[in-house]
């Protein structure tokens, strides 16, 4: 899922489609548009990690290190542990100017054999084997380190089973898996809720 800036011109419209789904979600905020149904091979609590050089090569390296640490110390549910290259689940990467316009980071999912799965149909069920994070140094350079840990976070809660949420009044407020960019160093309540939904703890 893309972490997108919104353009200008679509704010109006989705301020609109914001404004539409407040009545549906206020109280039913754990579906499918903030929680994946398929999940990572093994769950939460056993995911293999490997970050590739070009994660400190960028200087991305503080911000993925906060990011697996932070969701990792947020509940005994999840457990993050370093592996190598060929068997980790969680792959890091980064790049300049990689991702598409404005894009800051960028969760991919794959099957150990290369084959890649669409972000949809993990949100409807689809499981997977390998996610591949990619966190973009162009696009988020002059950001303050705060904003990196953000967006870091953000991505890694892709791994862990979130879609976006940010629709008020259940979820006002910044949280690591709202859209955008903020200063956010840490997880927040809401964002941890959604995980212990995702799992059912
Ligand atoms: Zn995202
Ligand atoms: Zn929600």
């Amino acid at each position: 899922m893309k972490n997108l800036k919104w353009a200008k011109k679509s704010i109006l419209t989705s301020m609109t489609v914001a404004l539409s789904l407040m009545a549906a979600t206020a109280s039913a905020d754990t579906g499918t548009a903030h929680i994946k149904i398929g999940s990572i091979s093994g769950g939460a609590s056993s995911i293999t990690y490997w970050v590739d050089s070009s994660v400190a090569s960028y200087g991305q390296n503080g911000g993925v290190d906060n990011a697996i640490s932070k969701w990792d110390a947020a509940s005994s549910g999840i457990s993050f542990s370093s592996a190598s290259s060929s068997t980790a689940k969680l792959k890091v990467y980064a790049g300049e100017y990689s991702l598409p316009a404005n894009v800051y980071g960028e969760t991919s999912y794959w099957y150990f054999n290369g084959q890649q799965i669409g972000a949809g149909a993990i949100t409807n069920g689809q499981n997977y084997e390998v996610a591949r994070v990619v966190i973009d140094a162009g696009w988020t350079s002059g950001w303050e380190q705060s904003e990196r840990y953000m967006n870091a976070g953000h991505e890694i809660g892709h791994v862990l089973g979130l879609n976006h949420f940010e629709n008020a009044p259940a979820h006002s407020g910044d949280h690591w898996m709202k859209s955008g960019k903020y200063k956010l160093t840490s997880p927040t309540a809401t964002d941890l809720a959604h995980v212990r939904t995702k799992w059912g703890w």
